[in-house]
């Protein structure tokens, strides 16, 4: 626009230039020839100016054309902007749609999320139920396996009934057996019962004639005895009859020996053993039986290895009597022995005497019988003197102070006899 301006202000001052040379175009030829030159120059000078015009004029159509353009593209962006407008009031409506829409989902979700706040509970409810279900599924486990137990100790403690069943029909068929065995061992019992009391009868009536012979024998051997001791003192001892009245007296004592021990043997039987108790020296009897057997044997000494002081409360001339039958034992049974050992010792309580000799022995299956009446070991019985009544004679003796006898002995070595007394005497 302002070139526009420019180009008619030229025009203008051309115009009046044009005018002004005119009217002085007659005046000088100087000023002529300058003004020739001036006239070129500013004929150029115009030239250029309407070529710049020109070229201005077709920059202006130029700018009217980009202006109508511009124009054009405005009301096409009026255009666009009213399809814009009723596309967005299209989007309104929409929106106001989709925002009712998402009013709605909205309501949905919530529902839906009350539903599922709902259902979270039913399904807490569901665990918890599923929790009491699992736990009530694991006590039935439990009370299973408690029951499976149960039921395997019921048929344990039933396989064990029926074993013990079977044990009891067997120890049934044991008990009946035994019981037809003892019914039979009645009928032995009985039988042998009968035949102990026979035997006792015959036994009484043995010791009751044992007793009577004894007797009948006693009162004519002291007679015998008193006459052959009459002999013995007035016989002179060079003469041959002398060795005879020896032996008859030695004979004598045996039957006398013999007679004493039959009427104990008597008395024992019917109880009528009674003991005479004293204190004495237990030293005094050892000695005082010691010294009256060491008479008859001058090939054994008899040894008194311990002795002891005590003084013992009991029957003495019965003591004495056992002490005598151990140490007449224990010579007549060592012939080819020197010696007999005796010892007495107390322990705690009792009184212990023992008689060792170096003799025959004894078989051990005869060891329990020799405390029987009228045991005497078989093999030997015919080559010793003897009634097999001392030992039971003197065991009863001990037995009456409490005491009891035990034995050691082996067959060709020797024996020892052994009595213990209780040393607090209770009369039995
Ligand atoms: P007896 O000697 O009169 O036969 P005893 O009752 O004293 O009677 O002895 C019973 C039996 O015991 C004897 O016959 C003898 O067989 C055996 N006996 C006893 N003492 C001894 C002993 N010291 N050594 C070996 N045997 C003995």
């Amino acid at each position: 626009m302002d070139k526009e301006t420019q180009a008619d202000e030229l025009l203008i001052v051309n115009r009046e230039l044009v005018y002004q040379n005119q009217d002085k175009g007659q005046s000088t030829a100087e000023l002529l020839i300058a003004n020739q030159e001036l006239g070129f120059e500013l004929i150029f000078q115009n030239s250029e100016k309407e070529k710049r015009a020109a070229e201005l004029v077709i920059a202006n159509i130029q700018l009217n054309f980009q202006e109508l353009e511009r124009e054009k593209r405005a009301a096409e962006l009026v255009l666009a902007n009213i399809e814009l407008n009723f596309q967005n009031a299209e989007k309104g409506k929409r929106a106001a749609e989709l925002i009712i829409a998402n009013e709605e989902l909205l309501f949905h979700i919530s529902e839906k999320e009350k539903r599922a706040a709902e259902l979270i509970i039913a399904n807490k409810e569901l665990l918890f139920q599923n929790e009491e279900k699992e736990k009530r599924a694991a006590e039935l486990v439990i009370a299973n396996e408690e029951l499976i137990f149960q039921n395997r100790e019921k048929e344990k403690r039933a396989a064990e009934l029926i074993i013990a069943n079977k044990e009891l029909v067997f120890q049934n068929l044991e008990k009946e057996i035994r019981a037809a065995e003892l019914v039979i061992a009645n009928k032995e019992l009985v039988f042998q019962n009968r035949e102990k009391e026979k035997r006792a009868e015959a036994e009484a009536k043995k010791d009751e004639f044992f007793n009577m012979v004894s007797h009948e024998l006693k009162t004519p051997l002291t007679n015998i005895k008193a006459i052959n001791q009459l002999l013995e003192k007035t016989t002179d001892k060079t003469t041959k009859s002398y060795p005879f009245i020896l032996k008859a007296n030695h004979n004598i004592k045996r039957l006398e020996r013999l007679i004493e021990d039959l009427l104990d043997v008597t008395k024992i039987n019917s109880g009528n053993v009674g003991l005479l108790v004293t204190e004495f020296p237990f030293s005094d009897m050892l000695l005082q039986s010691i010294s009256s057997v060491q008479q008859l044997s001058l090939k054994h000494r008899i040894i008194l290895q311990n002795s002891t002081n005590i003084l013992y409360k009991g029957d003495q001339f019965r003591l004495e009597q056992v002490m005598v039958n151990l140490l007449t034992n224990a010579i007549k049974y060592s012939p080819e022995a020197d010696k007999v050992l005796v010892t007495a010792v107390t322990e705690p309580g009792y009184l212990v005497v023992c008689v060792q000799d170096f003799g025959i022995g004894i078989a051990k299956k005869d060891i329990d019988q020799l405390f029987d009446r009228f045991f005497r070991v078989n093999e030997i019985a015919m080559a010793y003197e003897g009634m097999g009544l001392g030992l039971y004679i003197a065991s009863e003796i001990v037995k009456k102070h409490g005491g009891d006898f035990s034995i050691q002995s082996e067959p060709g070595k020797g024996s020892s006899f052994c009595f213990r007394l209780p040393l607090d005497f209770k009369k039995i």
